[in-house]
């Protein structure tokens, strides 16, 4: 990892950091970008190049798994044409995750966008819910 940088076109935004050998960035401030460097400790179930998966905290189901793209972006609203990729692998690493536990019979992927629904961390992850019945309409 580099120094912290400022972004070209947002210089007012929150330094980021670049790895050089990924080229990917990273928030040394953001809480889910210090789990996947392991300066705060998690329960890893799936990594690979892109994605990153562990247990929530606070589950709210059996199965309550965040899967988050390793590159910090803060969710669905800042997201761009190029980033569609990675909300893809995000859902397929969930899906896969689903299918180890058996747990294909209802699951339920979700992103919560914006404060007013909810959202308390600023790096977009995609909650795997299951193992349990679901509700519908969720609250
Ligand atoms: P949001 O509310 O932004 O959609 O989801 C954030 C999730 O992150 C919450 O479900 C919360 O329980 C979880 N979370 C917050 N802090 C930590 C943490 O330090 N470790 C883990 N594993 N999960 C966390
Ligand atoms: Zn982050």
């Amino acid at each position: 990892m580099g120094q912290p940088l400022r972004c070209r076109v947002h210089p007012a935004d929150k330094p980021l950091r670049l790895c050089y050998r990924s080229g990917m960035t990273s928030d040394p401030n953001c809480l889910f970008c210090r789990i996947i460097r392991g300066e705060i400790p998690s329960k890893k179930i799936y990594e690979d190049e892109h994605v990153f998966a562990f247990d929530d905290i606070n589950a709210q189901a059996p199965t309550h798994v965040l899967v988050i793209p390793k590159r910090h972006f803060p969710g669905l609203k800042e997201a761009e044409r190029s980033d569609a990729e990675i909300i893809g692998r995000c859902h397929l690493a969930a899906a896969m995750i689903a299918r180890q536990r058996k747990i294909e019979n209802g699951y339920r992927t979700v992103v919560n966008v914006g404060p007013g629904a909810g959202q308390s961390v600023f790096h977009l992850h995609v909650h795997l819910l299951g193992g349990r019945q679901l509700s519908w309409p969720p609250g």
